[in-house]
């Protein structure tokens, strides 16, 4: 996103990528200005010019917001920093915002967290439209809730509007949290306790990672394709599952240089 949003654009078409994420604000920071009309005007016209339309991006979160969080003035704050994000996200003609659930910072409960991200969810589709909140699992690190497919149930139980929720299941999260994906027959095995329990319904994008943590690990170290601990079978299992079509899929792999090649070896495997 160098340069401006619309970049994100231009930089995917180069390595001939037909989807994408970006962060539409500096996601370290809480301050940030409002988009101004140029920068709407750049992206639109840039999505237009090479054909991307909002179901192949998925934008991120700040990594700041954490909306299960166990103080007043933290939950208010990521509150209406979600809120402004997905107000960002329809103001960009986006559709999708994919975000990690949150933490309980060892304060509170796992269930009173749990109820709280829920919560947190409600009250930013009620303050907005047409973009979906979408839920990534997460490696378990820490505090960080999400980490398994109960938990990812229970905050789509209590989330009002089921048609504006979703979930993006992060390859190496999985991985790191205990879901073995190293051969069809793992994978197959995840993916079905997946469906079970939440629903492959719900599935709205992925972040397809190798894991240099080992399973179960817990922690959330991203490896290129092929070269961690998972292995480029669960990535040929991805790209041939019909469910895998018309979502988004996205490399968070650690070497740039090889997303051109990553993507060539994953559209091979499609084929
Ligand atoms: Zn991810």
């Amino acid at each position: 996103m160098a340069g401006g949003l619309h970049n994100a654009i231009t930089n995917a078409v180069n390595i001939n990528a037909t989807a994408l994420a970006l962060f539409t604000r500096n996601q370290r920071r809480w301050q940030h200005t409002p988009l101004t009309t140029q920068e709407i005007d750049l992206f639109i016209q840039a999505c237009q010019q090479h054909n991307f339309c909002s179901a192949q991006i998925l934008p991120h979160d700040s990594y700041l917001i954490n909306l299960g969080h166990p103080d007043a003035d933290g939950l208010g704050r990521s509150r209406q920093a979600f809120v402004e994000e997905m107000q960002r996200c329809r103001q960009l003609g986006l559709t999708l915002l994919n975000f990690h659930p949150g933490s309980h910072l060892r304060k509170i409960s796992t269930e009173a967290s749990l109820r709280r991200i829920s919560d947190s969810i409600n009250l930013a589709l009620d303050a907005t439209q047409g973009v979906t909140a979408v839920i990534e699992n997460t490696a378990g690190q820490g505090s960080n809730l999400g980490y398994n497919f109960e938990q990812l149930a229970q905050l789509i139980h209590y989330v009002e509007d089921k048609s504006r929720v979703g979930i993006c299941l992060d390859t190496c999260h999985l991985f790191a949290a205990g879901y073995d994906l190293r051969d069809a027959i793992a994978c197959q095995q995840t993916f079905t306790d997946f469906d079970n329990t939440v629903g492959l319904t719900f599935l709205r994008g992925m972040h397809l990672n190798d894991s240099k943590g080992s399973l179960g690990s817990r922690l959330d170290r991203h490896e290129s394709l092929g070269q961690g601990e998972i292995g480029n079978a669960c990535f040929e299992y991805i790209v041939r599952q019909p469910w895998s079509r018309g979502i988004p899929l996205i490399l968070e792999t650690i070497r740039s240089e090889l997303w051109s090649q990553e993507i060539t070896q994953l559209r091979t495997w499609a084929a």
